[in-house]
């Protein structure tokens, strides 16, 4: 059983605590664009994300409710030499409905809508730690190997949804963790954590690293699995 409660109360106003245990639901919202075989991908695979992150699956949840509504109506467009482009940078996505008030949650949203953030030309994914991420498939998903796509795209799942638990964190020594790019990142071979700038071919060496050295059905390194556990043996009960 979830309880959307915070310190014992409920939670009246939803507010960012990236020291929050992670006792409110992740829902994943996909866009109606979304294909049979990435959603397929995602219930494979999310079990085994959420396995490594130490956190109980049964706080993930599918809604019934398509991303297409929230995409449009909430984020800025731009025509990028000819396509459509979603603008992420705010976060009103994720802050604006009543739902986050009256049930606080993480949002998991999932398109194939390209998208962009500030002065980048595009990203695959936006994450706001305690908040939620979107992730774009569409560009990972012209990989044409499939077995290289599906673990690409993992790579970047499992990425996203390490931020919005806010991996990598200092806990482990902040000369452990990559500054560069705006934004903690992982220094550790083969971690999902680590940045990549260069798509695909960023994504597709990282991930070629992080099965090599860590495996299939695994993503992060000791490092981020231990900020997690630290967390949340720090935070549990709250
Ligand atoms: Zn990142
Ligand atoms: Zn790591």
């Amino acid at each position: 059983m979830i309880r959307n409660t915070y310190a014992g109360k409920s939670e009246l106003h939803r507010r960012l605590d990236t020291e929050r245990s992670y006792n409110i639901p992740a829902i994943v919202y996909l866009d109606a664009d979304v294909t049979p075989e990435q959603k397929t991908l995602l219930e494979q695979n999310l079990p085994l994300i959420y396995q490594e992150l130490g956190i109980p699956y049964e706080f993930v949840q599918f809604s019934d409710s398509s991303a297409a509504q929230m995409i449009s109506s909430s984020l800025p467009t731009r025509d990028n030499g000819g396509h459509l482009q979603y603008g992420v940078h705010s976060m009103t996505l994720f802050m604006n409905g009543e739902d986050q008030t009256t049930k606080p949650h993480h949002a998991l949203v999932f398109t194939n809508k390209d998208i962009f953030m500030d002065r980048t030309n595009f990203i695959i994914g936006g994450a706001w730690s305690d908040m939620g991420t979107i992730i774009s498939l569409t560009r990972l998903s012209q990989i044409k190997d499939k077995v290289e796509r599906d673990q690409t795209l993992l790579t970047e799942i499992a990425h996203e949804i390490g931020h919005v638990y806010d991996l990598p964190s200092g806990r482990r020594g902040q000369d452990k963790l990559d500054h560069h790019f705006g934004g903690g990142h992982c220094n550790n071979p083969g971690c999902c954590m680590k940045q990549g700038t260069d798509i695909p071919k960023d994504f597709i060496d990282l991930t070629r690293d992080r099965i090599k050295r860590l495996g299939h059905d695994h993503y992060y390194c000791a490092d981020c699995k231990g900020d997690l556990k630290a967390k949340f043996t720090q935070t549990a009960g709250s």
